[in-house]
C-alpha cells in the first residue's frame, strides 16, 4: 500500500466518522423514531425519501404495455414506430431517480413488433425479425441501448400457440399437401407438416387447406394455424428463436395465451411451459417470463408450478374484476385484503418463486375509464388504480389508462392512439387501427394533465413513485388486517425484507375518522402518527393525522412506515 492511498483511506475514514455523527445528532434531535418528510403534490403528500434503482437482474418491475402501432409515431405516416417508443422514453423515465418528471416505470412490454399481416400483430410471419411498419432491426437494438441506460428491462409478446398463415413453415406444409394426391403425408418428406396439426376431414375449430380436403386446426381464424407444440422440431425453432432476442438484450417475454397450447389442458399446458422455463433459463438464468392464462385463478394458480415467473391475476382486472367492484362500491372495502393475501398464499402453493402479475386492464379489455360514470367517476379511477399498483409483483399499467384514456367496444377502440396533445395532427400522434370508432375522450391528454397536479396522470406516478421508495409497496407478503377494516375501508399490511408498511384504503365517498390506537398491527403494536410516509387524496385533500385521530378523506389512502430495518 503506498503513502497516498493510506493518507487518502484515513481522510476518507475521517470524513465517514464526521458524517455518523452529524446524522446521529440528526436522529436524536428527531426524538428517536425519524419522521419521513413529507412533500405536498397537488392534495397529496408524498414522501421524498429516494427512489430505489433496481439491479438489472431484479426481475421486480413496475411494466408498461405498449401497443406500438398506436403510442408514438415518428415518421409522419400515422403508425407508431419503435423510433417514436425511442422518442417517448423520457416520459416512461429519464434515468434519473432524482427528477420527477417521468412516471417511473421499470419495465416495458412491447406487444407484438414481428412481421405480420394484421395491424394488432399477433400473427407471426417471421419471428426473428422486426415488423418494415415497425421500423428495423437497428432501430429496435438502438431501443434496448436506451432502455438500459435508464435501467428499464424490455419484454416482448411471444406468440407460441399459433403462427401467420403466410409463415413460410405453413405455406411450405399447404404447398405440400397440395401437391400430394392421393399420396399418405408423412413428415419425413415434409418436415413442416408435423409442424401444425393436420388432418383429413373437417374437425370443430379446424379451416381448410384450400384445394385439398385437408383440415388444419385454428381456433382463433383460419389465418392463425395453431403450432404442435410436442414437436421437437418446433420446440428446437423456438430455442433458437429465444436465443435470438435474449442474446439482443429482451430481459423475456411475455407469453401470449398458453391455455391455448393445448386447449383445455392444463396439465399439458403446464407441461409445455416447464419446458419452455427450463429452456430460457438455460440460456439467461435471469430471463423473465409473464404468461397469458385468460381463465380463473385456481386454475392459472396451477400454471405456476411451470416455473414461469408471472401469471396476469385476472381476477382483479376488467369490467367484472374485483379492483372495478371494490372502487365502485360493489363489494365492501374491508374484502380487499382478503383478496389479496389469499391470491398470494394459493400462488405460493405451487412455487416459492412467484411473482405476482396484477394489471387493471390490457389490449383485449374494454378501457378502464370507462368502467367509472357520475360524479365521483374520476376519484374512483385514482384509487382503482391505488389498489391495483400497491398490489405485490410486477403491476401492468396499460397505455393510456395513466391519462384515463377511454374506448370499449370493437378491439380497435381499445387500441387507440395515444393522447399526447389534444391536438390530433400534432407531431408523434398515431392514427390508430382503422376501423375504430369515434370516441368522445373526457379526460385530458398527458399535455394537459401534466401541468395539473391533481390529474389522473400524477395520481399513478405519485403510486409508481410509491413502489419504487418502499420494497414492501412492490415486493411484500400482504396480512389483512380484518379488525381495523370496514365496508368502506381497507387497512391491509405488507412485509418485505425487514420492511412493514400498513395501508389505509378508504373507497367510500365520506371522510372517515380512524383512532390510530385502535388499528392493531401484526405485530400487536398500533399505528403511530410519526409513522405517515405517503397520503394521496382522489379527492379533496390528504389524509391527517391530529393528535392520536386519523383523518382519511373520502377517496384517499394513508401509507404508514411500521418499521424498517437498516442494511436489509
Ligand atoms: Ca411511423
Amino acid at each position: 500500500m503506498d503513502r497516498n492511498k493510506r493518507q487518502g483511506d484515513f481522510f476518507r475514514r475521517a470524513l465517514c466518522l464526521a458524517l455518523t455523527g452529524l446524522l446521529m445528532a440528526a436522529g436524536l434531535w428527531g426524538c428517536g423514531k425519524q419522521e419521513e418528510k413529507l412533500v405536498w403534490s397537488g392534495n397529496s403528500q408524498i414522501s421524498d425519501r429516494n427512489v430505489i434503482v433496481p439491479e438489472e437482474n431484479d426481475k421486480y418491475r413496475t411494466f408498461y404495455e405498449i401497443f406500438v402501432y398506436s403510442f408514438c409515431d415518428s415518421n409522419g405516416d400515422g403508425v407508431g414506430d419503435l423510433n417514436g417508443v425511442i422518442e417517448k422514453l423520457d416520459y416512461l423515465n429519464d434515468g434519473d431517480p432524482e427528477t420527477d418528471t417521468d412516471l417511473g416505470i421499470t419495465g416495458i412490454w412491447l406487444m407484438p413488433i414481428m412481421p405480420s399481416n394484421s395491424y394488432h400483430k399477433y400473427d407471426v410471419k417471421d419471428y426473428m425479425a422486426i415488423d418494415p411498419a415497425y421500423g428495423t432491426m437497428e432501430d429496435f437494438e438502438r431501443l434496448l441501448e436506451e432502455c438500459k441506460k435508464r435501467d428499464i428491462n424490455v419484454i416482448i409478446d411471444l406468440v407460441m400457440n399459433h403462427t401467420s398463415s403466410s409463415h413460410p413453415w405453413f405455406a411450405e406444409a399447404c404447398d405440400y399437401l397440395k401437391n400430394l394426391g392421393d399420396g399418405e403425408a408423412s413428415g419425413e418428406e415434409c418436415p413442416y407438416f408435423d409442424y401444425y396439426h393436420f388432418n383429413k376431414g373437417m374437425v370443430w375449430g379446424y379451416s381448410q387447406v384450400p384445394g385439398t380436403d385437408w383440415y388444419y386446426e385454428a381456433p382463433f381464424t383460419g389465418e392463425m394455424p395453431d403450432l404442435n407444440l410436442y414437436n421437437p422440431e418446433v420446440r428446437k425453432e423456438f430455442e433458437e428463436i429465444c436465443r435470438f432476442w435474449l442474446e439482443k438484450g429482451v430481459a423475456g417475454f411475455r407469453l401470449d395465451a398458453v391455455k391455448e397450447y393445448v386447449s383445455d389442458d392444463t396439465e399439458a399446458n403446464i407441461e409445455i411451459l416447464t419446458w419452455f422455463n427450463d429452456m430460457v433459463k438455460g440460456i439467461d438464468p435471469d430471463a423473465y417470463l409473464v404468461g397469458e392464462a385468460w381463465i380463473n385463478q385456481p386454475e392459472y394458480a396451477k400454471y405456476y408450478a411451470s416455473g414461469v415467473d408471472s401469471f396476469f391475476d385476472f381476477v382483479f382486472a376488467g369490467d367484472e374484476g374485483r379492483i372495478f367492484r371494490l372502487a365502485s362500491g360493489q363489494y365492501e372495502a374491508r374484502q380487499y385484503g382478503d383478496y389479496v393475501a389469499t391470491a398470494e398464499q394459493r400462488y405460493a402453493e405451487y412455487s416459492d418463486s412467484f411473482i405476482n402479475a396484477p394489471f387493471y386492464s390490457n389490449h383485449d379489455m374494454d378501457r378502464a375509464a370507462g368502467y367509472y360514470i357520475g360524479e365521483n367517476a374520476q376519484a374512483q379511477i385514482k384509487m382503482a388504480a391505488a389498489l391495483n399498483l400497491t398490489m405485490s409483483g410486477n403491476a401492468f399499467i396499460y397505455y393510456g389508462d395513466e391519462i384515463g384514456m377511454l374506448g370499449a367496444g370493437r378491439d380497435e377502440n381499445k387500441r387507440l392512439g395515444m393522447r399526447w396533445t389534444t391536438d390530433t395532427g400534432a407531431e408523434g400522434t398515431c392514427r390508430g387501427p382503422l376501423g375504430a370508432d369515434t370516441v368522445e375522450q373526457v379526460y385530458g391528454s398527458v399535455e394537459e394533465q401534466q401541468a395539473d397536479p391533481d390529474s389522473i396522470y400524477w395520481f399513478y406516478k405519485n403510486l409508481i413513485r410509491l413502489r419504487n421508495q418502499f420494497p414492501a409497496i412492490a415486493k411484500g407478503t400482504t396480512t389483512n388486517l380484518e379488525k381495523a377494516s370496514d365496508a368502506e375501508l381497507s387497512v391491509i399490511e405488507k412485509t418485505y425484507g425487514g420492511q412493514t408498511v400498513c395501508i389505509l384504503y378508504n373507497l367510500s365517498s365520506s371522510d372517515k375518522e380512524i383512532e390510530l390506537a385502535s388499528v392493531i398491527l401484526s405485530e400487536g403494536d398500533t399505528l403511530e402518527k410519526k409513522q405517515m410516509v405517503t397520503a394521496l387524496s382522489a379527492g379533496e385533500g390528504a389524509a391527517a393525522a391530529d393528535g392520536g385521530t386519523l383523518m382519511v378523506p373520502a377517496y384517499s389512502l394513508a401509507v404508514f412506515l411500521v418499521s424498517e430495518e437498516e442494511g436489509k
